[in-house]
């Protein structure tokens, strides 16, 4: 049982969990003693990371909505239930306001707010049976502060913590928790794309003065997935070292 945190029994769903922050959460969860799902955009990645990871690995893009269907069925299939959603799976498609592409807007929308939409319309009705359940969706610092080169990015990021906030008015009597995380800054391919400049100022903005590691991230999950957060919902936590 890791840091005294015990979900045992429990089924998770990870999003993205083939790399990076989504990884992290997959490897606490399982620690913790969760049978725990990761997807990806691709099989063979997904099954690879599945087996480093020692979790169950299902090809789910989460911007394909039959695809999405049947994943959650084969896990309902296998597992009967779906305990814990993180809603971890993003894109960036970073680029100034004036320079952005309609595809640039769209495929970050499509996948970091209507991704969660799409995975979370097929999951909320089994937990509403269930009577119980806790999603938790990974928004980002930008979406609270803005970022230049990132007004999709940042959009698709401030909107999904309406989607958490609202949906969490609506499930909360039926037992059923959503709540978000807001990581600053955290070491994974996606903040090896900054410039090693611009990456050097950013963390003398940050006051604790480096970046966060997935597993910093992953340890909130925990929080907001187990009993430990049982009267906390339609929240944001931030994980952020003081940077807002
Ligand atoms: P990475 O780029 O390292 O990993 C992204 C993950 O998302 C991969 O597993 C990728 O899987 C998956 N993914 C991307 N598109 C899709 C899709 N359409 N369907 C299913 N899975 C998909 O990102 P991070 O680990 O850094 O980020 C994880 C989350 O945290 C994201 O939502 C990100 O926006 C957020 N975040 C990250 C911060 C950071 O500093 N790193 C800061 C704030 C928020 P694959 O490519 O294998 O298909």
């Amino acid at each position: 049982m890791a840091k005294n945190i015990d979900l045992t029994g429990r089924v998770a769903l990870v999003t993205g969990g083939t790399r990076g922050i989504g990884k992290a959460i997959a490897a606490a969860l399982k620690e913790a003693g969760a049978t725990v799902y990761i997807t990806g955009t691709n099989e063979e990645k997904t099954k690879k990371a599945a087996e480093e990871l020692g979790v169950n690995g299902i090809k789910m893009n989460v911007c394909d909505r039959e695809e999405v269907k049947k994943a959650v069925s084969e896990i309902v299939e296998n597992e009967g239930k779906i305990d814990i959603l993180v809603n971890n799976a993003g894109i960036t498609r970073d680029t100034l306001f004036v320079r952005m592409k309609d595809e640039d807007w769209d495929s970050v929308i499509e996948t970091n707010l209507t991704g969660i939409y799409n995975v979370t319309r097929q999951i909320v009705p089994l937990m509403v049976k269930k009577r119980s359940g806790t999603i938790i969706n990974i928004s980002s610092v930008v979406g609270f502060t803005g970022n230049p080169g990132q007004v999709n990015y940042a959009s698709a990021k401030a909107a999904l913590v309406g989607f958490t906030k609202s949906l969490a008015k609506e499930v909360a009597p039926r037992g059923i928790r959503v709540n978000a995380i807001a990581p600053g800054y955290i070491t994974t391919d996606m903040t090896q794309k900054i410039p090693q400049k611009i990456k050097e100022t950013l963390i003398k903005s940050i006051p604790m003065r480096r970046e966060g590691k997935p597993s910093e991230v992953a340890d909130v999950v925990l929080f907001l997935a187990s009993d430990m957060s049982s009267y906390v919902t339609g929240t944001t936590i931030h994980v952020n070292g003081g940077l807002f």
